[in-house]
């Protein structure tokens, strides 16, 4: 049944209108955002199962748009449309950028003796579109001064899957600056285990769907443990996201998971509040 608005124009229609002019200011919001700085990171830390009780090895940069008046906004409001108007270029040039300033800070304060905690950047598959990716990562390292081994790039499934060919040659590259590499949201996309096998990543992330029923669907449980089996195998890292109950983490240990994230361990959190953690974990 079509319904009609005031002056004759079909209902999905004027959603529709209203869905672009909705879109259009979103766009030049987040232009005005960029230039004005209201962007930041939080950062969540990641835990290592090595040892007896999970330990503080690095984070993961998340994007928060601190709004004028609408307050801190996640990225799942913001990121398709950065996406498709390709402002998630110019946007994720400053999340390197700030990401590998604050590495550089946490790094200056720990001694060379302590851990070197590291970050962990997402990507959006839009800027493999920039023929000149490898380069920008390189040069951006290098003004920052930053070792390499110190970044971590987050993958998704789906940035791989378009443009294998290229994208494998960019991740070489990348690896053999010292870039560590990951596949983020692992399992909900459609990655083969041949592309897989030629990838040069060093660990998978455990999409958080497959965490939340872990300890209470027989499913879940068979499919986590299989892709801790499967990467080990393969001889890369695990990381489990989304952790956050006891419970959990025992399920993980049991099955030797590398490193976990989660509400459990720690929620993203500004870089001072991070800063403070790091501090207390070099106490103990
Ligand atoms: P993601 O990469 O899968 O990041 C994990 C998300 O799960 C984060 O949401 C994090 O806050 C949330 N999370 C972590 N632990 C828990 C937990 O124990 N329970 C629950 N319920 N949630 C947990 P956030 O920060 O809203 O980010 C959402 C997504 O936005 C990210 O998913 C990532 O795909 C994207 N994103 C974030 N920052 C960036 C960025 O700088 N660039 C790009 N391209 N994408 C980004
Ligand atoms: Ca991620
Ligand atoms: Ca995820
Ligand atoms: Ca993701």
């Amino acid at each position: 049944i079509k319904r009609r608005g005031g002056d004759g124009v079909e209902l999905p229609t004027m959603i529709a209108m209203a869905d672009v002019s909705e879109r259009l200011r979103l766009e030049a919001d987040l232009r005005l955002a960029l230039d004005r700085g209201e962007f930041e990171l939080h950062y969540q830390p990641k835990f290592s199962l090595a040892g007896g009780t999970p330990e503080l090895i690095g984070s993961e940069a998340l994007l928060r748009w601190n709004h004028p008046e609408r307050g801190l906004i996640p990225p799942a409001a913001f990121i398709s449309v950065a996406e498709e108007t390709g402002l998630i270029v110019p946007i994720g040039d400053w999340v390197l950028r700030e990401a590998l300033a604050a590495v550089k800070r946490w790094n200056a304060a720990a001694d060379d003796a302590g851990p070197r905690p590291s970050v962990a950047v997402n990507l959006s598959f839009k800027q493999f579109d920039r023929p000149d990716f490898f380069e920008f990562v390189r040069d951006t390292l290098q003004e920052a001064k930053v070792d390499a081994r110190l970044l971590e790039l987050e993958l998704t499934e789906s940035i791989v899957m378009r443009n294998a060919d290229s994208t494998v040659d960019v991740l070489r590259r990348l690896r053999a600056l010292g870039v560590r590499l990951s596949i983020d949201d692992f399992g909900t996309g459609y990655s083969s285990l041949n592309l897989l096998k030629r990838l040069p990543v060093q660990c998978l992330k455990i999409d958080r769907s497959f965490m939340r029923d872990v300890t209470v669907s027989d499913e879940d449980a068979a499919i986590a443990t299989a892709i801790l089996g499967l990467a080990h195998t393969l001889g890369l890292e695990v990381v489990a996201e989304g952790v956050e109950t006891e419970a959990q983490l025992l399920f993980l240990r049991a099955r030797n998971c590398d490193a976990v994230q989660g509400y459990l361990l720690g929620r993203p959190m500004p870089e001072t509040t991070f800063r403070s953690a790091l501090d207390e974990a070099a106490r103990r």
